[in-house]
């Protein structure tokens, strides 16, 4: 069984597609030569590829978050939250200290961003999120257990839908909303950002709702 994702599933680390985002990158290599800088990888579990049951697909990595750190959701306010409920469902174990040697580890579970750079004002375009969905396709053609996927936000959601082969109508985005697509569950959830946080859009109680949804949704699956 494979343990890692095949060589499709990671860009290079100057990878040039998306031109306007290759120039942040290198603006912010010159400004900050020892932070990440590069496209962000998906966070796999101790298991590995092979054992992943829910996928998270996030948005992109932020400025000082992923694209310091070189871990999703590591380094910015919005992994404080995911993690917590990752480790409350049983998703992850550990201690999250913001840092990729911290002791956190996934289990079951991988993270992967439809956008692999980070944006500026983490506003993607549509051609950057069209582009980078070459990257996200080989992600989830290589989790032969994956049942359960749940996404952060609209683009992360839509872009898994288009990655996935499936129309916009199958799945619309709503916070909560749970549609089944072949062997997939999916669950949509607003993203973990500080400004959801912060205006209420989205609170822990809320995120734990949809996270509650994916363990029920995995430990079913595994029952049948
Ligand atoms: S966002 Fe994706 S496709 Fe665009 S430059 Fe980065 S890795 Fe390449």
């Amino acid at each position: 069984m494979a343990t890692t994702l095949p060589a499709a599933a990671y860009p290079p680390s100057d990878c040039p597609i998306c031109p306007r985002l290759a120039a942040f990158r290198h603006e912010w290599r010159a400004k900050e030569p020892d932070w990440f800088n590069a496209p962000v990888p998906p966070f796999l579990p101790v298991g590995g590829a092979a054992s992943v049951r829910l996928l998270i697909s996030g948005l992109a990595p932020g400025l000082r978050g992923a694209n310091r750190t070189g871990r999703p959701f590591t380094g910015d306010y919005a992994g404080d939250l995911l993690y917590s409920t990752l480790k409350s469902f049983g998703f992850a174990r550990g201690t999250f200290e913001a840092r990729p040697d911290d002791s956190l580890e996934l289990l079951e579970a991988a993270i992967a961003n439809a956008v692999r750079c980070v944006p500026p004002q983490n506003k993607p375009t549509g051609p950057e999120i069209n582009a980078c969905r070459r990257f996200l396709t080989p992600v989830l053609d290589s989790l032969p257990a994956l049942t359960v996927i749940v996404t952060l936000g609209r683009i992360a959601h839509e872009s898994t839908l288009r990655a996935l082969g499936l129309r916009m109508a199958d799945a619309p985005f709503k916070h909560g909303a749970a549609a089944d697509a072949g062997r997939y569950r999916i669950i949509a959830s607003y993203h973990c950002s500080r400004y959801n946080t912060n205006t209420g859009r989205l609170t822990p109680e809320m995120f734990h709702d949809v996270f509650r949804a994916a363990r029920a949704a995995v430990d079913s699956a595994q029952a049948r």
